[in-house]
């Protein structure tokens, strides 16, 4: 049984959380493939909500396994504290939770380092949220990184961290003057992160390929999104990994082959956090009120999200990279009350229009979207279960999406909560 792989089809935030979430009933695996504990995808019942980190959210259904895979960078303090709150809610993660002995270790000095940088390039900060994910990537590709699996043998362990934190001591020192780390108390600490990960280590890759083997149903859950990814995004206000499909297979080790499905979580309108280019920004009061309504603070960070008019050129570009086979659109609530939506079909530079993503960063800076204007409505469609029963303009809405980008719509999220969801010919259990 084949793989869906569940991609943020824009900057990141579109509500991939509620979707895995609602998905997770009807599969045997969740997956979480990269990024680390700067996601924060947010799970909404009808009376509680919970934002979950590392952990896929997969780990609130019974019966599903739940698989942090190499291609993840993991925090082991963020975790320990995840897997904490997650038992006090009652919920069982003792054998439903396997992580991948090749995954990467953030380390203290990752997020000293990462602070340095990020304060050093004041202005021209890619706004990183300080939890030294960059520089694990970074040591991971320069082949100094430590991995899970380290910490299984002290020896090799003990070695690793006195020769990485004795060069990460002089970098912090000597280029950024900021404090440095003690050896020993590292070690210990790390020693103790060992006992109490040990359990849930194993070789991933091995247990998902025996899952997909024995026809179980595998959901691939991607972070951030692929707007963000670190080649196709746009760099460099972009993550350290490949949240678009590419990343499940790399970040996983499940073949090409075994993925079928791709489905796209697609905001109803467009946001971003940080620097970097954003062609449809309202700098309005419209902007303002889709912050407002659409309570666009990061669940990690609380920063505030720049808002924007839904961008089919960009949704164009990441459906090709990602081969999207269905849509989501989440948060269409937030857009009742607008007397008039825009949605941006073009983007002007050079004296033409264009319906290409342009990969320069200047040219994207200085493109001018180019609007089609669609009638809003006022009707509230928070408590809506069926795609005809929604307002004819909302309906017109989502109709233009679908016919831009050719892929058929087959989730509506109109609230938060699980109930806010209209399925339209997709299977959740
Ligand atoms: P993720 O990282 O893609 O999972 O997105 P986040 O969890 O950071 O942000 C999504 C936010 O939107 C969360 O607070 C969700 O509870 C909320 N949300 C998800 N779907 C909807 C929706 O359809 N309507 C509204 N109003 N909020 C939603």
């Amino acid at each position: 049984m084949p793989v869906t792989v569940i991609i943020g089809s824009q900057w990141g935030d579109e509500g991939k959380g509620k979707v895995v979430d609602l998905l997770s009933s009807g599969v045997d695996v969740v997956a979480r493939y990269q990024g680390g504990a700067n996601a924060g995808h947010t799970i909404c019942w009808e009376d509680r909500t919970f934002v979950l980190h590392l952990v896929p959210s997969g780990i609130f259904h019974d019966g599903v396994t739940c698989v942090i895979g190499n291609g993840v960078v993991i925090d082991p303090v963020a975790l320990m504290k995840e897997i904490d709150t997650i038992k006090q809610l009652g919920f069982e993660v003792d054998g439903r939770l396997l992580i991948s002995h090749n995954a990467h270790l953030i380390m203290p000095y990752h997020k000293r380092i990462e602070a340095a940088i990020e304060q050093a390039r004041d202005a021209g900060a890619i706004g990183t949220t300080g939890r030294g994910i960059g520089p694990a990537y970074v040591d991971k590709f320069a082949r100094s990184g430590v991995r899970v699996v380290d910490l299984l043998d002290r020896d090799v362990l003990r070695a690793k961290l006195t020769r990485s934190i004795n060069e990460k001591n002089e970098v912090l020192k000597k280029v950024y003057g900021a404090d440095t780390l003690n050896v020993d108390d590292m070690i210990e600490e790390y020693i103790e992160f060992d006992k109490r990960i040990d359990p849930y280590v194993t070789d991933t890759t091995q247990y998902l390929n025996g899952a997909l083997r024995e026809g179980k149903r595998v959901l691939a859950e991607g972070a951030q999104g692929s707007l963000l990814d670190v080649d196709f995004g746009t760099y460099p206000f972009v993550t350290s990994s490949h949240p678009s499909a590419g990343g499940c297979c790399t970040g996983l080790g499940v073949p090409p082959t075994a993925i079928d499905r791709v489905m796209a979580i697609v905001k109803a309108y467009s946001t971003r956090v940080g620097n970097g280019p954003f062609p449809t920004e309202l700098e309005d009061e419209t902007g303002n009120a889709l912050r407002k309504v659409g309570d666009e603070f990061g669940a990690t960070t609380g920063r505030p999200r720049r808002c924007g008019w839904l961008d089919l050129v960009a949704l164009r570009y990441t459906a090709t990279i990602n081969g999207f086979t269905e849509l989501a659109i989440t948060k269409l609530d937030v857009l009742t009350g607008l007397p008039r939506l825009a949605v941006c079909t073009g983007y002007r530079y050079g004296g033409r229009e264009h319906t290409r993503f342009p990969s320069d960063l200047k040219t994207l800076s200085s493109v001018e979207p180019v609007y089609e204007y669609l009638d809003g409505w006022d009707e509230d469609v928070t408590n809506v279960s069926r795609i005809e029963d929604l307002p004819a303009n909302a309906r017109a809405y989502l109709d233009f999406i679908e016919a831009y980008l050719g892929t058929p719509i087959r989730l509506v999220s109109t609230g938060p909560k699980r109930s806010q969801t209209i399925l339209a010919g997709l299977e959740t259990a």
